[in-house]
């Protein structure tokens, strides 16, 4: 790319303050289209001296403006219609999300079009976080608990769904009363930045919502660890993961992680082989595999076995890999170079280790350009393969056989993950005998990535802590506060 063409693509400033500003690198760093390798923005390069400005900018928000003062109901209102400005801008949001990440556009436009029911419902909610009476046992005394938020909260991204990610900590933040600066992902910043100029019609005041782009050093280490930072929300890998809480030593933020996982598809022989095989696909090639819940194992019983991989091989070959925007693709690139030579080393490790490719294995050949990927299926005799233990966040599918209930629940639960689970099943005593013992925060049975405001979201061990989504994610903004008066 020539220079003369680089000054013309779009710089975004970040957004401190209630204003638009650069950083005080004076810096910017491209952001690249995944369809073509080429950049086709440019971000602002924030410092720890920007972090410092926008936490100070959110303390002040939470402590002295109108923010502090409106009421529960006044803070619901603003959050709907920042779900009903989303609404409006659907089209234009999932084209930077698919321009920055090369998720397919209708999926982009399928999340974003859902992302509004986050905010009526936690709009819906902002009315509704009370404390409650005690019943104490001591004469006189009249006790009661409120809950308060927490104060400035820190938002930490990745790049596979920015928006979606985003809003499961914004909206919650903000109803019960938070103010908040977010870093989002340094590959995926633009979107982010056009939803913040709808925060900005909304009408909320000037330092409740901050953006700083930038890198996970400096940015997300300074704001992880500022003093004035009350609790972080963090969701992207292990290794930053513990960055962030080694920095809550020195804040003591409340953390809360949302990670990685291996998760298990567990077909059962009683299972529509159809039904499986279609879920087990949407369940590892949606965003080409680049999904925290990604079921990147799937356990076949042996009875099972042959009709549901006739189905996989079936299906995946008429899988159409290429540019995400046009409308008729099925998988698009792998959104960074690093993530297409990550699942070609897994693929090297997989067949090192004895696996099978039943199907892929390679780069697409029609595609020469940008960061394609074929779906691929490994096909395995045992689950000893590091593929079917690590997290490759790429279109990688390990197939496991399996005999018999108990063995497959060892199986399932033989990795340091616990995110999500699928079991594909027609007995009901089954399915909720495997549910229980599965380890996993999310279990879905006949079905596979539902998701909803109501639901909560979230993991254990290597997957991280704490829940996004649903009624739990105010107390995780929230803390009760108990009054005694001696009446
Ligand atoms: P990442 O950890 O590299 O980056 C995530 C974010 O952390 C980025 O904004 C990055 O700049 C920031 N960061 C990096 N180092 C940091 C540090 N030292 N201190 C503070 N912040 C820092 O992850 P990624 O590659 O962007 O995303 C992929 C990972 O995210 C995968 O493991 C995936 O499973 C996980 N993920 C989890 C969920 C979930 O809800 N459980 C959802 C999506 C992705």
């Amino acid at each position: 790319m020539t220079e003369s063409v680089k000054t013309k693509l779009k710089k975004y400033h970040m957004y401190i303050n209630g204003e638009w500003v650069g950083s005080t690198s004076g810096e910017y760093f491209p952001s690249y289209n995944p369809a073509t390798g080429e950049p086709w923005c440019y971000v602002a390069k924030g410092t720890a001296e920007d972090v410092d400005l926008a936490v100070k900018a959110a303390h002040q928000a939470f402590l002295n403006s109108e923010w502090s003062t409106m009421t529960y109901t006044e803070r619901g209102r603003l959050v709907r219609r920042l779900g009903e400005l989303i609404a409006e801008r659907v089209e234009e949001l999932a084209q930077f999300e698919t321009l920055d990440n090369g998720k397919l556009i209708r999926e982009m436009r399928g999340q974003l079009k859902y992302l509004p029911e986050f905010f009526y419902y936690y709009a819906g909610l902002a009315d509704k976080i009370h404390g409650e009476t005690l019943p104490i046992d001591k004469k006189d005394m009249f006790v009661f608990t409120s809950r308060e938020p927490l104060g400035v909260v820190a938002a930490i991204t990745p790049w596979n769904s920015p928006l979606y990610l985003t809003t499961l900590k914004l909206a919650p933040a903000l109803v019960a009363g938070n103010t908040i600066v977010i870093k989002p992902s340094e590959m995926t910043s633009a979107s982010l930045l056009e939803l913040v100029k709808l925060v900005e019609e909304a009408g909320f005041p000037p330092g409740v919502v901050n953006v700083v782009t930038g890198f996970g050093m400096p940015v997300g280490d300074s704001l992880t660890s500022h003093p004035l930072v009350r609790r972080v929300a963090f969701t992207g890998g292990a290794e930053s993961a513990r960055h962030v809480v080694r920095n809550s030593a020195e804040n003591f933020a409340k953390v809360t992680l949302e990670l990685g996982g291996k998760s298990p598809n567990i077909v059962f022989d009683d299972a529509d082989p159809d039904n499986a095989a279609m879920g087990i696909i949407a369940g590892i090639f949606g965003a080409s595999g680049q999904s925290c819940v990604a079921g990147s194992r799937a356990f076949l019983h042996v009875d099972i076995y042959d009709k549901v991989m006739e189905r996989l091989i079936d299906r995946v070959s008429k899988i159409k890999v290429g540019d995400p925007l046009q409308d008729e693709t099925e998988m698009g690139p792998l959104a960074t170079q690093a993530q297409l030579e990550r699942v070609e080393r897994y693929v090297a490790i997989g067949l090192e280790d004895g696996g099978k490719i039943a199907y892929g294995g390679k780069k697409p050949e029609h595609l020469t350009k940008g960061w394609y990927f074929e779906p691929t299926i490994f096909e395995h005799t045992d689950h000893a393969s590091r593929i079917t233990k690590e997290e490759i966040f790429g279109p990688v599918l390990s197939i496991i056989p399996f005999k018999s209930e108990e063995e497959v629940i060892q199986l399932a639960n033989s990795t340091d993950y616990g995110l999500a689970a699928g079991i594909w099943v027609k007995d009901i005593a089954k399915a909720h005998r495997v549910a229980k013992a599965v380890r996993a925060g999310i279990v879905w049975v006949n079905t596979y990535r539902s998701i909803s405001p109501i639901a909560p979201i979230g993991g254990s061990g290597l997957s991280g802590y704490g829940r996004e989504s649903g009624y739990e994610a105010i107390h995780e903004y929230t803390q009760s506060k108990v009054v005694w008066i001696n009446t």
